[in-house]
């Protein structure tokens, strides 16, 4: 988007700036026309007015205005602007001109330029439509004084006549594009010239025009935008006003042509940007493709390695637990017991275990079957593993129907309780054994604890040995009770 907005905005100012040379071009276009139209007005009227008072001081009816002609002759050959000039008496009779002849019976009585000189006593000069001239028949732009009679009356005109092909050569020197034109009017509206040049068009009058009704009225000179009434394409339009003459020119150039260059450019351009965001949409979306396709990755091997972990604490548990009764298997209460006991050691602190074994138990499975003996030993390891009420306590079974709690920080009183907690829980489960005096499944503890700082700590390997034999003790001693271990003395 940013690099669409960016263009857009690049190729509009571009536009803008084209369109704004180009009428700064056309102004001064029009300006260099108005002086050079300025000039060529300018040097055949003076030598119009050179004329006039020549014919008023010698007297329209001397014979001497008739021997001007070669003079006027001579002039109009010096002048390439200048079709002819010519003298009328008051009744609009040829008296002299130009071209050297010396029969003359035309009558210009019925030409405007004429009836108006008679009428109004001017002594400016008068520009008028183009006409076809009756002596050359060439399209021609009539300039004409009136001239007088030494008392003020009317004597008769001057009048000089301008090549229109004058104008429509110099025009068509000019580049104005295929589309472009150049206008030479009289301030009344009437066209005299235009490039390209159409007959068709000379003398049309352009007085109700915006040139005519609103932009001259304003300024003598300025640039606007607009449709052509011609042939209605847009043109930038800048005209000139002469100031000594009324007439105007005007210089048009049409936007196509001014923007035929940035037309193209903007194509080009265009095309190279579509291309750019062609690519960069394709990179772009491979590139999210890819992160896509990455971030799946990542996600499956977070989740793969959730899973391992989740699996990993899993065989964790399955290698440190026993699986009929859940409790913690030999092995781990084997690293449990080196590091409680070497924490025991260290700190100084107590270190109890309680070891309990079924009484009658291969009884309990001949009568029962081998099923029950294993709900029974589930039962028993219930109730054990209800008995790990700190942290580091630990229910173990420690194999066959023989189990285990370790008792960290614990005294030989605490255990012994506890171990006859023990026995009286699983007394109470009142699970039935016809074989055993009681009726009921019960269980022998040995107790065995080391206080360290207090007395003589037994290697570890012997911990379980004491205990065990404190459990034989209570096996010899009828069963369903608890023994503790005889304590050696400290040798401290
Ligand atoms: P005592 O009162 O002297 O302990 O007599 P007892 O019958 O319990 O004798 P002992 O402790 O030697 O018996 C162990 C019996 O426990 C052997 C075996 O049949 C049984 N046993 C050991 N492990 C399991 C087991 O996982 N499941 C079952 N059902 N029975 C087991
Ligand atoms: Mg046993
Ligand atoms: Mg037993």
């Amino acid at each position: 988007m940013a690099i669409t907005l960016l263009h857009g905005w690049q190729s509009w100012s571009a536009r803008h700036s084209d369109l704004d040379n180009a009428r700064i071009a056309s102004g001064n276009m029009a300006k260099a026309l108005s002086q050079h139209a300025n000039d060529a007005f300018q040097a055949i009227d003076g030598l119009l007015l050179n004329v006039t008072d020549r014919v008023s001081a010698l007297g329209m009816g001397s014979p001497l205005v008739m021997e001007m002609a070669p003079l006027l002759h001579r002039l109009s050959e010096e002048m390439p602007e200048l079709d002819g000039l010519l003298i009328c008496d008051e009744l609009g009779y040829w008296v002299v001109n130009s071209s050297g002849e010396s029969h003359l019976d035309g009558n210009n009585s019925d030409r405007p330029y004429f009836i108006y000189h008679r009428d109004h006593d001017e002594r400016t000069p008068l520009i008028g439509a183009v006409l076809r001239s009756r002596s050359t028949n060439r399209w021609v732009i009539p300039i004409s004084r009136r001239i007088n009679h030494r008392d003020g009356s009317f004597a008769g005109v001057a009048l000089a006549t301008i090549d229109l092909a004058y104008f429509t050569r110099f025009y068509s020197t000019f580049d104005v594009g295929t589309k472009g034109s150049i206008g030479l009017l009289l301030r009344n509206g009437t066209l005299l010239t235009r490039q390209p040049f159409d007959d068709k068009l000379i003398n049309r009058d352009f007085s109700d025009s915006p040139l005519f009704r609103q932009l001259l009225p304003a300024a003598p000179n300025g640039s606007v935008a607009n449709n052509s009434r011609i042939d209605g394409v847009r043109r930038l339009f800048s005209y000139q006003a002469i100031k000594k003459y009324p007439v105007v020119v005007t210089v048009a150039l049409s936007e196509d042509d001014v923007l035929a260059d940035w037309y193209q450019e903007t194509l080009v351009y265009s095309m190279g940007v579509l291309i750019l965001l062609l690519m960069i949409a394709t990179f772009g979306w491979r590139l999210i493709g890819q992160i896509e396709l990455r971030l799946q990755a990542e996600l499956k091997a977070l989740k793969a390695k959730d899973e391992l972990q989740e699996l990993n604490r899993t065989l964790e548990m399955l290698a440190h637990r026993d699986g009929l009764t859940g409790l913690a298997n030999r092995r781990h209460f084997d690293d449990m017991l080196e590091k409680e006991y070497r924490r025991a050691c260290r700190g100084g602190g107590p270190l109890s275990l309680v070891l309990i074994d079924v009484d009658f138990f291969k009884q309990y499975n001949d009568i029962y079957g081998h099923q029950a003996g294993d709900e029974c030993l589930r039962q028993i390891g219930k109730v054990l593993k209800g008995m790990e009420r700190r942290p580091a306590d630990l229910a173990v079974r420690y194999g066959g129907e023989e189990m285990l709690l370790l008792l960290p920080d614990t005294d030989e009183a605490g255990a012994a309780q506890m171990a006859e907690t023990i026995r009286a829980g699983i007394q109470a489960l009142g699970i039935v054994h016809s074989a055993n005096p009681a009726g009921v499944v019960t269980v022998s503890a040995g107790v065995n604890s080391i206080l360290p700082g207090r007395q003589h700590i037994p290697p570890i390997d012997e911990l379980v040995g004491q205990a065990d034999a404190a459990l034989y003790e209570a096996k010899r001693g009828g069963r369903n009770q608890v023994r503790q271990a005889r304590q050696m003395p400290d040798t401290a």
